[in-house]
């Protein structure tokens, strides 16, 4: 042991879809954030920390880069931005067949303060290796990158790439967090991403859009664990599909985020849900303030 120890903040962004969230699930070797086919489920800005004897790495995975249009999508970029600026590593993630885009990757990597590596992914999707060393080369000319690595997130392909050239650029620091800590978020986050994300594999077109879910009551004993969720829609024809016929929909919702809650926290689970109409709350900054998203 040399007694040096190294942290910092290493911020994954990237369209929508592109992979982030597969990406840092591999790296942490957890499932921390949710992953659908749908784009921007990823709402917040969730820290993952990955811990080693002599490092700590605090990830970040963010929204899609997107161009605001609601309010919801105005806070989305904001934590964009700042994860742009306060990132020690910037990781950059595109996807196989993307290209440069100056307004969009051009403009957020000129405000990166720190290191910044291009993250290739998806490239299970060539079927000749030659493929991927053409993209690659395209992509050296675009930026000064400080690395590129090709990956297969979702296959696991150079994914042991990642982490030792994450270590050989962050800085020498002391810990930020405890090193027994997983995440920045409590356990009813995870609970109502739970949620949320069988809500998008069950519902169609806008229904998973407009939903938020609330964990009103987490209680935990030795044993088991009581919740109480509410989830909300923005009106009452989304209740309607949200509860489905004689409560069908909801009650497969629950069966499974239960399941995934049961795996999650170790534990038995009781889940109570209910459903609640906040009209419009999308668009307006206080209820969004009140659900938990930032704007600053
Ligand atoms: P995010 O929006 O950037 O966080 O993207 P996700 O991690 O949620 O992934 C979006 C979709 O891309 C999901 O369907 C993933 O299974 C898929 N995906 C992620 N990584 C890969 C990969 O390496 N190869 C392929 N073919 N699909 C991937
Ligand atoms: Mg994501």
């Amino acid at each position: 042991m040399t007694g040096v120890h190294k942290a910092g903040f290493v911020n994954i962004i990237g369209k929508p879809n592109v992979g982030k969230s597969t990406l840092m699930n591999r790296l942490m070797g957890e499932k921390i954030s949710i992953i659908t086919s749908k784009a921007q489920t990823t709402r917040h800005r969730i820290l993952g920390i990955l811990n080693g004897e002599d490092y700590q790495i605090v990830l970040s995975d963010t929204p899609g880069i997107i161009r605001p249009a609601y309010e919801l999508q105005k806070s989305m970029m904001q934590h964009v931005r700042i994860s742009v600026e306060d990132a020690d590593i910037l990781l950059l993630m595109i996807e196989a067949g993307e290209h440069f885009d100056e307004e969009m990757h051009g403009q957020l990597l000129k405000k990166a303060q720190g290191k910044r590596i291009l993250i290739i992914n998806k490239i299970d999707r060539f079927e000749n290796p030659d493929e991927v060393e053409k993209l690659t080369a395209v992509w050296e000319k675009t930026f000064s990158w400080d690395e590129i690595i090709p990956v297969s997130a979702l296959q696991g392909t150079n994914i042991d790439q990642v982490l030792p050239s994450l270590l050989k650029h962050l800085p020498e620091h002391p810990a930020y967090y405890p090193k027994d800590q997983l995440s920045d978020k409590p356990e009813r986050f995870f609970a109502s991403e739970i949620i949320r994300e069988k809500i998008f594999q069950t519902y169609r077109k806008e229904v998973p859009y407009s939903t938020e879910v609330v964990i009103t009551e987490f209680k935990e004993s030795d044993d088991i664990i009581r919740m109480r969720a509410e989830i909300y829609v923005e009106r009452n024809s989304q209740k309607g599909i949200l509860i489905g016929k004689a409560g069908s929909a909801l009650k497969k919702v629950g069966i499974e985020a239960r399941k995934d809650m049961e795996n999650f926290f170790g534990k038995q689970v009781h889940l109570e849900t209910f459903v609640k109409v906040e009209k419009d709350w999308r668009s307006k900054r206080q209820k969004l303030t009140r659900f938990g998203y930032n704007f600053k």
